[in-house]
């Protein structure tokens, strides 16, 4: 067993632990896991999602080309597969729930509702029709209900992506890459339809630091150079380490991300259809309309800068250049989204706690019996697995307090009263069963067409399709 990964149980006696855990991405699940493997515990863990889909991100964030990556599913569903878990999708906290209700049913309540909207650049342009967040294209890639509707115009030949992050380079590969590669992915069919038809040729990727502070991932930036379909393009007097980078000590994976660009600069163009054309110390300053559209992206060069604490800043030296794109995806982060009734920090767009425990933004005390976990707790940084010692941790802090008088020792109503509550106000919810069902209509229809799975997209034809093979024999298979 990975200690590090366990949680010390506390000495409840015979009491019974109910705990809410809000969203079902991997933090959600991390959490649901380490209660539920906590060693001599009794606990019933309910976990509440808006969408009648289980997973997150890992469904609706992880592109269609990383399937591997996804299968962290597995993990997920042995977790729901254990006593004392029940899954409430198409739920929505906050609005169908409150989290007042939430606390009389619940000893704890673990938001683990990572951050569901992006950073904007506050450029002149931001909002010229063709400038776009990652997170939206994202979205609408991969068939989640909220961004279905969008439409991508790909009838330019430039686009440029702002931000250097693995976001950054997921959105720049499905652009760039052979959208045969993606047809037997779960990529939403409208999104590989439009695909074939895009015109985009030349993708540039902005970063306003250099080399040694890129955000993508070693893995990721080799995957972007190793396509088929496109060169990876970086300027050599880019790749080069600045006086102020060269100084430091560079952590292995910045060490190896400086070598890979510095090598795919000695490659010059190459010979390839498509271009992405990776930029280092350049700054986004305005975004240039024409009739209302994006016609160009106004870039400032930077020079970087040591501060105080030793970091590296980017610093706009004063020297611009404009480049002709029909299309800007900005990809500088996520933001959270605040919860009615629930603390929230909109600078930073977290959850404001202290370990875990939430705590009052005003008063800075805890609020007792609240719990976060992932994005919501941290902000969007790490990977998937990431989560998993975040999620151990808040648990940890959850059943320490669990011991205390002040927390948790009124009596909390039955797992039955949830679900009759649920029912008083016509709340339609979907369980782990009723997804599971889904998840089968999904694949035998993605069989049909020769995908991994075809995902439904719109919530009102999940519902419809569960009532439909409830009826039929798809539902009892
Ligand atoms: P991220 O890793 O934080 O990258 C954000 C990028 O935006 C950075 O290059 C940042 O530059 C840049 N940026 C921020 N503000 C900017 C501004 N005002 N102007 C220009 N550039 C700006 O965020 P992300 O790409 O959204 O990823 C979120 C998390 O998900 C990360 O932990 C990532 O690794 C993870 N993720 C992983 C995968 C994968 O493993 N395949 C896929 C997707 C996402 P600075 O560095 O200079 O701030």
């Amino acid at each position: 067993m990975n200690l590090n990964h366990a949680v010390q149980a506390p000495a409840l006696g015979k009491r019974l632990l109910r705990v809410a855990v809000v969203g079902s991405g991997p933090s959600g699940f991390y959490a649901a896991e380490a209660l539920l493997n906590a060693p001599g515990l009794a606990v019933e863990v309910d976990m509440f999602d808006r969408l009648p889909t289980p997973y997150g991100l890992v469904r609706g964030g992880v592109a269609p080309d990383h399937q591997k990556i996804k299968s962290v599913i597995l993990v997920y569903e042995k977790v729901a597969a254990k006593t004392g878990f029940r899954f409430f999708g198409n739920i929505h906290i906050g609005k169908d729930l409150s989290t007042e209700e939430l606390s009389l049913h619940y000893d704890q309540v673990v938001f683990a509702v990572g951050n569901e909207t992006d950073r904007r650049l506050g450029i002149p342009g931001e909002d010229l029709t063709g400038s776009r967040s990652a997170t939206e294209f994202v979205g609408w890639y991969n068939g989640h209900p909220d961004h279905h509707h969008h439409q991508f115009d790909l009838s330019c030949d430039k686009v440029a992506v702002v931000g250097i992050g693995n976001v950054a380079m997921d959105v720049t590969r499905i652009l760039a890459q052979d959208p045969d590669h993606l047809a037997k992915t779960d990529i939403a069919d409208y999104a590989l339809d439009a695909l074939r038809k895009s015109r985009v040729r030349e993708v540039f990727l902005l970063g306003r630091r250099g080399p040694a502070q890129a955000a993508f991932s070693p893995t990721e930036i080799k995957e972007i150079g190793e396509l088929h379909s496109a060169d990876l393009v970086v300027l050599p007097e880019e790749a080069a380490l600045d006086d102020a980078s060269a100084s430091l000590t560079l952590e292995p994976n910045d060490k190896k991300n400086v070598g890979y660009v510095q090598e795919r600069a000695r490659l010059g163009e190459g010979t390839k259809n498509k271009k992405v054309r990776l930029r280092f110390c350049v700054s986004p300053v305005e975004i240039i309309g024409e009739r209302g559209r994006v016609a160009a992206i106004k870039i400032e060069k930077n020079t970087l800068i040591k501060d105080d604490r030793g970091n590296i800043k980017a610093k706009g030296a004063g020297r611009f250049e404009t480049l002709p794109v029909g299309m800007v995806l900005r990809s500088v982060g996520y933001h959270g989204i605040a919860l009615p009734g629930v603390p929230f920090d909109a600078k930073s767009g977290h959850i404001p706690n202290e370990n875990g425990r939430v705590i009052d933004a005003q008063t800075k005390k805890i609020v007792p019996g609240a719990y976060v976990v992932g994005w919501a707790k941290r902000g969007p940084s790490g990977l998937i697995g990431t989560n998993r010692a975040d999620s151990v941790a808040t648990v940890q802090a959850m059943l320490e307090d669990a011991v205390r008088p002040a927390s948790g020792n009124a009596p909390k109503k039955s797992s039955q009263a949830v679900v009759d509550l649920l029912r008083t106000k016509n709340l339609r919810f979907v369980t782990f069963e009723d997804w599971k069902a889904l998840d089968r209509l999904e694949i035998e229809s993605g069989a049909r067409k020769g995908k991994i799975r075809d995902k439904f997209t719109v919530v009102d034809e999940m519902l419809s399709a569960l009532e439909a093979a409830k009826k039929g024999p798809a539902f009892s298979a």
